[in-house]
């Protein structure tokens, strides 16, 4: 038996794993045993997550055939096996229909963040090249995009990790901002620990005490939507306290002092009030970055998803460029990436502005390298569409889709205010969703495709320090199951663009690295021969000689005038603030055993088995208000919709917030669609709503 190389399935640390094919469990279905690797990322760790991800290859649920519709067009009636040719006549007779009645943008695609980077590339090809649309978004808009356009703003580039995950090991102080790593990504943790072991200190942003939180040494607990706030607030202390870099400022950076004004707002009183911090801990926190380094800054959701979720990011890469932490060893700023490929997947034409190598769409001179790379005229590539909640919201209208193809999201889980997306998908005139399950969206779709999963195909992805690794294929598919790379390739030869695809993913990967070449992630020196032998190489890396880059900004920042740029930011509400009705706030988030909308892992039965449910986590002083013990049921209602939990009655949370996993349908069946005007990001971690304890059954 070969064992293969690959990883994990999931989440952005990308652990290595080894699998092994074995005795099928049934007839007609490999097997395969999965084990930790040496990967330099992991380093032989991995999460229950993890070492249950085999379970996927030959769960029962998984989908082995296309479906369609018993009666086309009504999607009432009970979906039916089909061959790939029927669902494939089904799909391109909706295409051309849409787009001879309403246009070529009354097609579209919704993308994810698990793609590979080579199906990441082809999808964005394939809307604009085949489909000659601009309506493309993807499920990361909903995950990295605040902190990816504010690192975009301040430092020219956004690579969540600008330095190897190693480096945080070797911080004196690390600050954790709405990131809660020991249940996201608990492999991770290992480089905390030593830290924490060698003296360093840690101190967790969070309106819950999390599992990260329990072991730092200092943990605060602001209002969800105060957390830009909170950042000023300690910009301000480190400039009256003469704890600013000056030297730093003015050789590497521009645009403080209009930042420096702004935080005179910002006096500690005030944000105690603002945020609930108290002023002691506000003054303790920046005393750490400042005087006990190397510090870092590490957000994550928590901070960035919010309708001012960019200038959240920005408050804190403010106050690390002032404190002069970018581009120095074991230091600096960064974002922890969530979904498997959240990093590849956002810099390959995926998003609905962007195309291959972060390049702009309505750059001309990216589109005319793009366009000479695909071998198309420039003007045939279309120009901006719209972002993923806004294609989603006008999905069936008059200038929206009419026919979507969803590819690995679950949307009616995932995305904000579910109750508007369902009402949304049922309004289009054709759906079709690519999955592995029959997720809840692929039970509202016309056709339903199956796709290869992760040990079933080869590829690449760029995990959360920007590191590009392969991922290998182990075992083949079903024999009517394909990869996403395949459907592509030949949908577009059924509308009569095959010739510019392929479905070999290292040749789909030669054409990404010239399509990258010049580009902000520049892929062009990254080969799988150089991948296999370095175990996964840096971008940006622009030529075959080049080393690959694991720090960015020793030498300079890839801005216009190549220094960092502070951006004035100042606090506003969140839109949507607690009153009489609705009194307190909801914030999501993940549970260990979960992984995003729960598609995959609530089908793991050790998962299931050891967190069977969601719990909202009530705090004993709120929960007695409302007569409310632990485990009752109890109905959460937001403006826009219900769901029904069981509590979870923990003193680790604010007495004013409750939190709700997003893992299972109803907490975004809450949560406020309202978009950040930067990055349009939803709203996910602060909306108000109302609690009372829910009859039983
Ligand atoms: Fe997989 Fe992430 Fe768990 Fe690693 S931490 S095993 S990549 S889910």
């Amino acid at each position: 038996m070969t064992a293969t190389q690959t990883h994990c399935p999931y989440c952005a640390l990308q652990c290595g794993m080894t699998l092994t094919p074995e005795i099928p469990l049934r007839p007609g279905m490999p097997g395969v045993r999965l084990e930790p690797a040496e990967f330099p990322v992991n380093r032989g760790g991995l999460c229950a997550k993890g070492f249950t991800a085999a379970d996927l290859l030959d769960h029962t649920d998984r989908l082995l055939t296309p479906l369609v519709r018993k009666e086309p067009g009504n999607r009432d009636s009970p979906l039916r096996e089909a061959s790939w040719e029927e669902a494939y006549e089904r799909i391109v007779t909706a295409i051309r229909t849409s787009q001879q009645e309403y246009g070529p943008d009354s097609v579209g695609c919704f993308g994810g963040g698990g793609l590979t980077n080579e199906k990441a590339y082809t999808l964005g090809k394939f809307v604009r090249v085949a489909l000659r649309s601009s309506a493309i978004d993807y499920n990361g808009r909903f995950c990295m995009s605040s902190a990816a356009t504010a690192a975009n703003r301040a430092l020219g580039i956004d690579r969540g990790l600008p330095f190897p995950l190693a480096d945080v090991a070797e911080a004196r102080t690390v600050l954790l901002v709405g990131a809660n790593p020991a249940d996201a990504m608990p492999p991770s943790m290992q480089y905390l620990d030593t830290g924490r072991a060698n003296g360093a200190k840690h101190i967790v942003v969070d309106p819950r005490r999390t599992n990260t939180a329990n072991g730092a040494h200092l943990h605060l607990q602001p209002l969800p939507g105060t957390d830009l706030a909170l950042a000023n607030g300690l910009l301000h202390i480190a400039i009256r306290e003469g704890w600013v870099d000056e030297a730093f400022i003015a050789a590497r950076t521009e645009g403080f002092a209009a930042v420096k004004a702004a935080t005179n707002a910002y006096w500690p009183e005030r944000v105690e009030r603002m945020t609930g911090v108290p002023e002691t801990q506000l003054r303790e926190t920046v005393r750490l970055l400042a005087t006990e380094g190397p510090s870092m800054i590490l957000t994550a959701r928590g901070a960035e998803q919010h309708s001012n979720g960019t200038n959240t990011a920005q408050a804190w890469l403010n106050l690390a460029l002032a404190l002069g932490l970018v581009g120095k060893p074991f230091s600096g700023y960064g974002t922890i990436t969530g979904q498997g490929n959240g990093q590849g997947g956002r810099e390959h034409g995926q998003k609905a502005d962007q195309l291959p190598g972060y390049r702009r769409l309505d750059d001309p001179a990216a589109r005319a390298h793009v366009a000479s790379v695909w071998g198309i005229d420039p003007a045939e590539l279309p120009q901006p569409g719209r972002s993923a909640y806004e294609m989603i919201d006008a999905l069936g209208s008059d200038a929206g889709v009419k026919t979507l193809w969803i590819l690995a999201s679950n949307i009616v889980v995932s995305a904000p205010h579910s109750g508007n997306v369902v009402g949304k998908l049922r309004q289009l005139d054709f759906l079709v969703v690519s999955d592995i399950f029959r997720s809840e969206t692929a039970e509202l779709a016309d056709v339903v495709l199956p796709t290869a999963q992760w040990a079933e195909e080869e590829g690449t992805m760029t995990n959360l320090e920007g590191r590009v690794i392969r991922r290998r294929m182990a075992l083949p598919p079903p024999p009517m199951v394909k990869s996403d790379l395949t459907v592509l390739n030949e949908l577009a030869g059924l509308l009569g663009r095959g010739e510019f695809f392929t479905d070999e993913p290292e040749a789909v990967f030669e054409e990404l690295r010239r399509a990258s070449a010049g580009g902000i992630a520049d892929y062009a020196g990254i080969s799988y021969q150089r991948i296999d032998e370095e175990q996964g190489v840096f971008w940006p890396c622009p030529s075959e000689e080049h080393p690959g880059t694991p720090r960015l900004f020793a030498d300079g920042f890839p801005t216009a005038s190549g220094r960092a740029r502070f951006i004035r930011v100042d606090h506003r509400d969140p839109a949507e603030v607690p009153d009489k009705t609705f009194p307190y706030v909801l914030t999501t988030g993940r549970n260990m055993q979960q992984y995003q909308s729960g598609t995959q892992t609530r089908r793991v039965r050790a998962l299931t088995v050891a967190l069977p449910e969601p719990r909202a986590e009530i705090h004993p002083d709120l929960a007695r208000r409302h007569g409310i013990a632990d485990g009752d049921l109890v109905e959460l209602r937001s403006r826009r919709g219900a769901a029904t939990l069981r509590a979870r009655l923990s003193d680790g949370i604010r007495p004013d917030t409750v939190f709700a996993p997003f893992h299972w349908p109803g907490a975004n069946a809450l949560t406020n669609p309202a978009l950040d005007p930067h990055s349009k990001m939803p709203a996910f971690k602060a909306c108000a709503i109302a609690i009372s304890r829910a009859p039983e059954g």
